[in-house]
C-alpha cells in the first residue's frame, strides 16, 4: 500500500483535544499515526505548514439531486435522466467542498441518490461516502400531498396510509437499494395552507405512531436506517418513541421531549437545518420570489425562535447535533453547507470548535456507527481536509470551497494542494 504524510499542520482532530501542529501518516485508506516532533517517511509528502487539517465534512440532511430549486415543481417536473446529472453535480460540488460524507434524506426521484451513490462507489464518479435517500414517505394530505380532490396531481411524496402499505413501501425502497428511508411525520410551513383549508402547518402531526413503528421495525430488520421531518412536538415524541436514528428540524419542544432526546442521545442524532430558514427570513431568498415579508407570512420567525430555544437546549443536554441540511435551493447550494456552523455559533451557541465537532465526528458517527469515522486518529479512515487558514478563527471560510485545498477520501486525494 502507499503511503501519504501530511506534516507540519495544524491540526484539529476533532476529539475534543485543542489543535496542535504535527505529522499524520496514512497508509491505504487508514491513519496510521499521529504525531509531533520529526516528521514521518512516506511515498508522498505533502507539507501543509501554516494550514488546517481537520477531518472531512458530514452534510447530516442531504438532497443530492435539488438543484436550483424554488419550488416543488422543481422536483416534480424533470426526468429521471436530467436529474441523475444534477445528483451528480450534487456530489461533485459536495467534496469539492470538502464533504467527505453524505448522510441521505431523500431525492426527487426514488433511485437518484442510490445510481450516485453506486457510480461514486465503483470510482466512476466523483463523490463523497454516500448513505443513499430515496423518495419521502407521507401520508394523504400531509405534507408532500400537492393533490386535491378537483385538482390530483403527484407531488414530491410516495403516499402511504396505514401500517402495511408502510411496511410495503420500506421493503420496496430497500430493494431499489435506498439506504435511509425518510418520513415526513409532522407538516411544514410549505404546505401551511392549501386550497382554502388549513393544510398542515408545523405544528401539526399527520403520520400515525403505528405507520412510524412499522417503517422503523421494517428498516431496521434490514440494516437501514429511518429520519424523519419533524417540526412538531408530538411528531417528534413518537419519533423517539418509535426509535428512528435522526430527527430532521425539531423547532418546538417541551420539557418531555428534551429529557427523551437527551435519554436517547447516544442512539440518534439531531439535525436543525437551520440556515434554510435563516436565508428566508433575512432576505437571502428574495431572489426566488421569498422576501422576508413572504417568510413571515409562512410562519417561519416562530419557527427560528423554537429551533433557537430547542437547539439551544439539546446541546447542553449533549445531543449530537449534524450539519447541513436542505441545500440544493436556489439560496443554498450544494457546497454552501459549511455556513450552517457560523449558524451553530450564532443561534445555539456552540464553540466554533463544538460546531466543527458536529460536522466532522458527530457526523462519522452517523455515517459509520461504529466509530471508525469523523477523528483524525490513529486507525480511523482516512477522510480529511486541509483549509489555508484557521478555520477556528473564521468558520465562515468553510463556505467558500476554493479555501478547501486538500480533500482525501478513503485515503485519496479528491483534490491535491498545489505545492
Ligand atoms: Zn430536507
Amino acid at each position: 500500500m502507499a503511503t501519504t504524510a501530511i506534516i507540519n499542520a495544524t491540526i484539529f482532530d476533532a476529539t475534543g483535544k485543542a489543535p496542535f501542529t504535527g505529522h499524520v501518516l496514512i497508509d491505504g485508506n487508514t491513519i496510521v499515526s499521529v504525531t509531533q516532533g520529526d516528521s514521518p517517511q512516506a511515498d508522498t509528502v505533502i507539507d501543509a505548514a501554516g494550514k488546517f487539517l481537520m477531518p472531512g465534512m458530514t452534510e447530516g440532511h442531504g438532497h443530492l439531486s435539488f438543484e436550483n430549486c424554488a419550488a416543488t415543481e422543481h422536483l416534480i417536473t424533470p426526468t429521471p435522466e436530467e436529474q441523475v446529472f444534477a445528483a451528480a453535480r450534487g456530489a461533485k460540488a459536495l467534496i469539492d467542498a470538502g464533504f467527505t460524507s453524505v448522510y441521505g434524506a431523500s431525492e426527487a426521484k426514488l433511485r437518484l441518490g442510490v445510481a450516485v451513490r453506486n457510480e461514486v462507489n465503483a470510482g466512476r464518479l466523483p463523490g463523497p461516502r454516500i448513505r443513499a435517500g430515496g423518495l419521502e414517505i407521507s401520508v394523504t394530505g400531509g405534507m408532500g400531498d400537492e393533490s386535491t380532490d378537483h385538482n390530483p396531481r403527484i407531488g414530491p411524496s410516495t403516499l402511504i396510509n396505514g401500517p402495511e402499505e408502510m411496511r410495503a413501501e420500506v421493503r420496496r425502497q430497500i430493494r431499489e437499494g435506498v439506504d435511509n428511508i425518510k418520513l415526513d411525520v409532522s407538516g411544514d410551513p410549505f404546505y401551511a395552507w392549501r386550497a382554502g383549508t388549513v393544510g398542515t402547518p408545523a405544528t401539526c402531526s399527520p403520520m400515525h405512531y403505528d405507520e412510524l413503528k412499522m417503517a422503523v421495525d421494517t428498516a431496521h430488520n434490514l440494516g437501514r436506517k429511518v429520519n424523519v421531518h419533524t417540526r412538531s412536538v408530538e411528531g417528534s415524541k413518537m419519533s423517539v418513541r418509535a426509535g428512528v436514528d435522526a430527527l430532521f428540524h425539531v423547532e418546538h419542544s417541551d420539557e418531555e421531549l428534551l429529557d427523551m432526546l437527551e435519554e436517547a442521545k447516544d442512539r440518534l442524532f439531531v439535525v436543525p437545518t437551520i440556515d434554510l430558514f435563516h436565508q428566508m427570513v433575512t432576505g437571502g431568498a428574495a431572489c426566488a420570489g421569498i422576501t422576508s415579508e413572504v417568510a413571515t407570512m409562512m410562519g417561519v420567525p416562530p419557527l427560528i425562535e423554537a429551533s433557537i430555544e430547542t437547539h439551544t437546549a439539546l446541546r447542553k443536554r449533549g445531543v449530537r447535533h449534524l450539519i447541513g441540511g436542505d441545500y440544493g435551493f436556489v439560496w443554498a447550494q450544494h457546497g454552501q453547507q459549511a455556513r450552517d456552523l457560523v449558524r451553530f455559533v450564532d443561534y445555539y451557541g456552540y464553540s466554533p470548535a463544538d460546531a466543527l465537532v458536529c460536522a466532522t465526528r458527530n457526523g462519522g458517527h452517523a455515517m459509520m456507527g461504529d466509530g471508525s469515522l469523523g477523528t483524525i486518529e490513529a486507525g480511523k479512515l482516512a477522510d480529511m481536509i486541509l483549509v489555508d487558514s484557521d478555520v477556528l478563527a473564521d468558520l465562515s471560510i468553510l463556505s467558500d470551497t476554493t479555501r478547501v485545498v486538500m480533500v482525501m477520501k478513503d485515503g485519496a486525494l479528491h483534490k491535491s494542494p498545489a505545492n
